[in-house]
């Protein structure tokens, strides 16, 4: 239920923040005593002083994980048990709602509406789906001859480190845990550095839900110090790592320096939205195109930031998403009715300025936005830009901006939208926008990338996968598939006497 009414500033002022890590099953200092602070992106705003963890912390929470992985507390439970458990943490994620939203609306600037509606239930969600696959997911006999019997069974892996962004730090960490937790693994977690506030909490309410203790720790600290210890690490046996191309890399770096651990990456992407003009409703696509991209600040792995239009329909293309470009404005994110709310950290929004400075200086058009906003909060805000004129060369086409910045680039052919939308080093996702239905399903073959929408952009479920082609990863989050990252396939042979 949305609460409209509550005074979100008052809240956030009453709110205790715990910024310890969560290691077997306690919350606790790192072991050197150091903290990092925490500032809000909203106003600046400092929230918490948080456990500066590094490689001795990892280290004893990777112990911690692995004594309980080898006592079998948790993979050796009956899966009915097991099931109960994360049913009842997917309960109390739900229960903390209110807190939950704040924190991570506080944390990384996302409007509470969105962290109401989205963030929480999906994290929810994503937990109890994975409860309820536990039981539902059989082990296989092979067919073999007459005296032997092959049992195909899966084993959880053992212990799994999960690296997660700042983007949608609850949302990402449950797509970790979820799969991981149901076959049996135990988990360290390393939040980012820039949103490490909810995953704290998950890990205690799993803790009050009835994980064992152990079995999800959590330790929050900076990448090339927790980060790297945690991927390097001898004792853990696959990584499950979610961001940036740059660091993606670096995980197989680290696992062939170590143990050869497995590594699941989840990276970048720089999705295009390919609209023709047999589309009958291109005020449609146009009010999609902007309510994705502008989703989050448009600090989403697949935001759609390469608008590829046909030249015949661009003019009023443009022109329709920039009528949009009002409904976008930045607000307080605390106030119930924001939609665009601030970016991650100063940081973030320089890089993001970055981009539109290259834009302009490379020629692009900008139809709007384009500036920092709202200054005077002591936040990061920059305004909904959409630039027109792009071309496949600039910057701005190329690489991911990772903010609220939309590329308009004009294509006469079929066969052209299709090479430009290939032509990127990223494959994460795309859309295609006509009623042509062989030109639909002609092109969505034609696209190399992990999901292909038509004539849509936002359905989104737990039941599919999600991942990405070329340098946007090696692996698939959400779905069955999942579960398929955190086991092991073991056959046993039996022979079977007459
Ligand atoms: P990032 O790569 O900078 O950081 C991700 C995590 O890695 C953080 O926890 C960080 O502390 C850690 N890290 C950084 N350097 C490290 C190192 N040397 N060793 C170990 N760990 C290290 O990414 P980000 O800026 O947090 O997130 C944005 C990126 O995430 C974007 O590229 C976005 O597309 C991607 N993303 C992808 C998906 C997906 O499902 N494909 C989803 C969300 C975000």
């Amino acid at each position: 239920m949305n609460s409209p009414d509550t005074d979100w500033h008052a809240r956030a002022l009453a709110l205790r923040i715990d910024g310890r890590a969560v290691i077997d099953g306690e919350r606790r200092d790192a072991l050197a005593g150091e903290t990092f602070a925490c500032h809000s992106p909203i106003d600046g705003r400092r929230l918490a002083a948080v456990a500066r963890c590094r490689e001795a912390d990892v280290d004893r929470a990777v112990a911690s994980a692995r004594a309980a992985f080898d006592d079998g507390r948790w993979a050796r439970k009956a899966p009915a048990e097991r099931k109960k458990i994360l049913q009842r943490f997917g309960e109390k994620i739900l229960a903390a709602r209110e807190e939950l939203a704040l924190l991570e609306t506080l944390d990384m600037g996302k409007p509470i509406r969105y962290s109401l509606a989205v963030d929480v239930p999906s994290t929810a969600r994503t937990i109890t789906w994975y409860a309820e696959a536990i039981d539902k997911v059989y082990d296989e006999i092979a067919p073999t001859g007459r005296h032997a019997l092959a049992l195909i069974t899966r084993e959880p892996m053992g212990v799994i480190g999960a690296i997660v962004p700042w983007n949608y730090p609850m949302i990402m960490a449950a797509w970790k845990l979820g799969p991981a937790l149901a076959t049996g693994n135990s988990v360290v977690i390393k939040p980012s550095e820039k949103s490490p506030l909810t995953a704290l909490r998950l890990a205690e309410l799993a803790l009050d839900a009835g994980l064992p203790p152990g079995v999800f720790n959590a330790v929050p600290g900076y990448g090339h110090e927790a980060g790297e210890a945690l991927a390097l690490h001898m004792d853990v046996d696959a990584i499950g790592f979610t961001g940036s191309t740059r660091v993606g890399r670096k995980m197989l770096e680290y696992a062939g320096r170590s143990n050869l651990k497995r590594v699941f990456n989840e990276l970048g992407g720089k999705s295009a939205f390919i609209v023709f003009p047999d589309h009958q409703d291109p005020a449609l696509a146009a009010c999609t195109v902007a309510a994705s991209l502008y989703f989050n600040q448009g600090e989403s792995c697949n935001a759609p930031s390469r608008v590829l239009v046909h030249e015949s329909i661009a003019d009023d293309f443009v022109a329709a998403v920039r009528a949009e470009m009002p409904k976008y404005a930045p607000a307080d994110p605390l106030d119930a009715g924001s939609v665009m709310g601030a970016l991650v950290d100063e940081g973030q929004m320089n890089t993001v300025l970055g981009f539109i400075a290259s834009a302009e200086t490379e020629g692009a058009v900008c139809a709007a936005g384009g500036r920092q906003v709202r200054a005077e909060t002591g936040g990061y805000y920059v305004e909904p830009t959409l630039f027109d004129q792009v071309s496949p060369q600039m910057r701005i086409a190329r690489e991911e901006i990772f903010g609220p910045v939309l590329s308009v680039l004009r294509f006469s052919t079929e066969a052209e939208a299709v090479a430009l939308a290939n032509a990127s080093p990223y494959g994460l996702q795309a859309s295609v926008w006509s009623h042509d239905i062989n030109r639909a399903h002609r092109v969505a073959r034609a696209l190399r990338a992990g999901t292909v929408h038509v004539n849509q952009y936002d359905e989104d479920d737990i039941t599919v996968p999600f991942g990405g082609y070329k340098q946007s990863g090696n692996g698939r989050d959400k779905s069955l598939h999942a579960l398929d990252k955190y086991t092991e396939l073991k056959t046993t042979w039996l022979r079977i006497d007459d």
